[in-house]
């Protein structure tokens, strides 16, 4: 069965939305529970409890403690009072994962308020739920989507580029893991809606990232910019939505997924492992290490990392590497989306090889 799912209800990305963020909630509920990021609140609360208290609509709030866990679901869980019916999250991917799962758990209805563009959570019907080790655990899939995300431009262009960066690494990853598991099949409309997606948002990133990152980095609300909040927030989650199951995540996902194992990479972001795992996934499909090394000089452009040293790791440990490899290739994986069989040893040297070839290139 494909259920296409096209997420979120509402989308805005506005300036000066957070002004209106009561108007939103009123749409949905009338006694709202805030999970947000400390760092998040500090940057967009002010506007929003401006919003709530000019219209005389009470809210609770909780911090986000750090992971989106079990753990800190079952200590949210008992702080949300009965008469709360929506659950408001603001800040990074984390912060919005636990806001859904929360949401999800009470049946109630969720609102997200953006504070970054790293990955496309505030609109997309799942949470990736981790170990408070930040060690992958599960995705979890949801019948209802967010009911609005609110996207204020000026504090996501204010927020560390980097955040930025890592968003568009996860954005563009989408269409080199859908199509090699559709390559050569017949496709429903979905399917295609999903690839076309896919393509148009790789598209749209190449033609503006480098302008996006550099317009944010001098402090400015540029078109460029605007068009990769969209492409990383909103069009990236289309296209799991639409496509399902055959426009899925494969290779660099679950690679990713396999690297959170390792303690020294638990400051890397989501979307920075992502792209790795997308070269190393480029290893394993047998692409020519010229293909991959142009890959790495647009990530050098945009300042991806391109080996492990430049995400964390101080030095090379093959049992480390092989842990990885065996989380990543671990059953369900969606490694084994991909068109040929996967081994935990192609994985093993596929982090090893990409690696080196990011280490080679940075020194050519
Ligand atoms: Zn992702």
């Amino acid at each position: 069965m494909h259920v296409a799912k096209a997420y979120p209800t509402n989308y805005v990305q506005e300036d000066g939305i957070l002004a209106n963020t009561a108007d939103w909630i009123r749409k949905f509920g009338t006694v709202p529970f805030f999970v947000a990021g400390p760092t998040a609140w500090s940057k967009a609360g002010p506007q929003i409890s401006q919003s709530l208290h000019e219209n005389g609509l009470g809210f609770h709030l909780e911090l986000f403690a750090g992971h989106c866990s079990d753990q800190e679901l079952e200590r949210l869980l008992p702080k949300v009072p009965p008469s709360v019916d929506i659950i408001v999250g603001v800040g990074g991917g984390q912060c919005m994962d636990t806001a859904k799962l929360l949401a999800n758990r009470l049946k109630l209805p969720v609102l997200n308020v953006s504070t970054l563009a790293s990955t496309c959570a505030a609109s997309a019907a799942q949470s990736i739920i981790y170990t408070p080790e930040h060690v992958f655990v599960r995705t979890e899939q949801f019948d209802a989507a967010p009911v609005a995300v609110l996207v204020e431009p000026a504090v996501i262009r204010d927020a560390p580029v980097r955040y930025l960066t890592a968003g568009i690494a996860d954005t563009f990853v989408k269409w080199y893991e859908a199509m090699p598991l559709n390559a050569g099949k017949a496709m429903n409309a979905k399917t295609k809606a999903g690839l076309k997606m896919a393509e148009l948002i790789r598209d749209l990133l190449f033609e503006y990232s480098d302008q996006a990152i550099v317009d944010c980095e001098k402090g400015e609300t540029s078109e460029a910019l605007r068009q990769v909040i969209d492409a990383n927030i909103l069009l990236s989650g289309l296209v799991g939505g639409l496509g399902r199951h055959t426009c899925a995540s494969s290779g660099a996902h679950s690679i990713h997924y396999g690297m959170t194992v390792i303690p020294e990479m638990h400051h890397a972001l989501h979307g920075e492992l992502v792209g790795y795992g997308l070269l190393c996934q480029f290893k394993l499909e047998g692409k020519s290490d010229s293909e991959i090394v142009d890959f790495m000089k647009f990530y050098q452009k945009i300042n991806l990392p391109i080996s492990l040293f430049d995400l964390g790791m101080t030095d090379i440990r093959e049992d480390v590497l092989h842990q990885a490899a065996h989380h990543a290739c671990a059953p369900g994986r969606s490694i084994h989306n991909l068109p040929f069989p996967v081994s935990e040893e192609n994985v093993y040297q596929a982090i090893l090889d990409t690696h080196r070839l990011g280490e080679s290139v940075k020194h050519a």
